[in-house]
């Protein structure tokens, strides 16, 4: 008989179903086993099955034969003045994501990456000019909790900057990865994980329309588009993926997703404001008709550059006068507060290191083909890649 080699599974990026699954078809353990891994992996980050002081010795032998629990690998981590903390990963195959939390008075909320690189090719987004690279395994993106989580070890930080919310806004196109980032998300709120409720973790889009409707049926965390402009022939030049689905149609999907709750929950419409660009009063009064009939609120963010974007950074009086005009016509609205300047962590300008797979000229029909795909990708629930 050959000897072959097991190839063990990764159990960091495993939801309670697949961990269930996994003890008592793989292990022939008890169901429960999985509570209680779940909780030594997430809740007291721990990486090595002797820890686990609560399960028999037997039943670690086998988790140690079958199984490992393995978080991408930090290359670095560095804290900013104002107390932002960035992380760079290196991932296997040699590129990077980056991954940042952002602690303010009573919260930390963790930026968290989806994908290598991104398809989407946003022409103001220093992700989108790296290119792709591939998906995140569901591993890999809660790994980055983990990561987070475990991080804090000084006494005093835990409470300081403990991770309380989440925003899949780092880089790459979640829905474009649909089935890893459900999976992730669903351990972030899983209650013998991290515990988070459904409007402390934040599912960030382009606007990939049919997967904002598959999303519909399997999530409830909160949600934001990423408009940009208040009409279609500029957002095409922004946000390419516009000439596939529109402004009103990507509208109309996140007003589905919010039709299903009893209780009132808007979407987040995110706003990037470019100096000449689309922040002029003519934009303002637009976008105030644009979003009529989509209860939300809008949160503008100042473009943070990046070498040859192209692009600037309006003044404060340009950003103010436009937030007054969105005021005025009755919108909640923020301007986000630019963190982690000094460390390159603020929105967009997350880097990594991407080899880029895919052509610069093929990446916007990639882009469209990926956006086609996304719900056939969603209702035939892919096969996870499991890293
Ligand atoms: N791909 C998703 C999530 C990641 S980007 C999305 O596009 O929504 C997170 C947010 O940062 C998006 O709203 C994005 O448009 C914005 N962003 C990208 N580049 C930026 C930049 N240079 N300055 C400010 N915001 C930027
Ligand atoms: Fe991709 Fe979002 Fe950047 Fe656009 S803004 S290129 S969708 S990461």
């Amino acid at each position: 008989m050959t000897e072959q080699t097991v190839q063990k599974v990764n159990l960091l990026g495993m939801g309670m179903p697949a961990l269930e699954a996994f003890f008592v078809d793989r292990l022939g353990e008890k169901k429960f086993r999985a509570v209680q891994v779940m909780k030594w992996i997430h809740q007291h980050g721990v990486d090595n099955f002797d820890d686990m002081t609560d399960i028999s010795k037997v039943t670690r032998a086998k988790l140690k034969e079958y199984a490992e629990i393995v978080a991408p690998e930090v290359i670095s981590m560095k804290d900013s003045k104002d107390g932002t903390r960035k992380w760079v990963m290196k991932m296997p195959g040699g590129s990077a994501i980056e991954t940042v939390l952002i602690p303010e008075d009573d919260r930390g909320t963790l930026c968290v990456s989806s994908q290598i690189g991104c398809a989407l090719d946003c022409s103001f987004c220093s992700t989108g000019k790296q290119g792709f690279n591939r998906d995140l395994s569901a591993a890999e993106i809660i790994g980055q909790v983990w990561i987070a989580v475990r991080s804090f070890d000084k006494p005093g930080e835990k409470r300081q900057r403990r991770v309380t919310n989440v925003v899949m806004m780092g880089m790459g196109e979640p829905l474009l990865n649909f089935d890893n980032v459900v999976e992730a998300m669903g351990l972030m709120m899983d209650d013998n994980s991290y515990g988070l409720s459904k409007r402390r973790v934040t599912l960030s889009t382009s606007g990939v329309v049919p997967a904002i409707y598959e999303l519909a049926k399997v999530t409830d965390v909160a949600l934001a588009l990423s408009l940009h402009a208040p009409n279609d022939a500029l957002r095409n030049t922004l946000v390419p993926v516009n000439r596939k689905y529109n402004i009103q149609s990507a509208l109309d999907a996140c007003n589905h997703y919010m039709s299903r709750f009893s209780e009132k929950r808007v979407t987040t419409i995110e706003y990037t404001l470019m100096n000449e660009i689309n922040d002029k009063p003519e934009h303002a009064h637009e976008l105030v008709e644009v979003l009529r009939n989509t209860p939300c609120k809008i949160n503008l963010i100042p473009f943070n550059p990046f070498p040859n974007s192209g692009y600037e950074r309006p003044s404060n009086n340009r950003m103010h006068r436009f937030r007054d005009i969105l005021l005025a016509g009755g919108y909640n609205v923020t301007i986000r507060k630019t963190r982690g300047d000094d460390i390159d962590a603020a929105c967009g300008q997350l880097v990594g290191e991407v080899t880029d797979k895919t052509r610069r000229s093929d990446r916007f029909i990639e882009a469209v083909e990926l956006g086609r795909t996304a719900a056939e990708i969603a209702s035939t629930r892919r096969q996870r890649t499991v890293v």
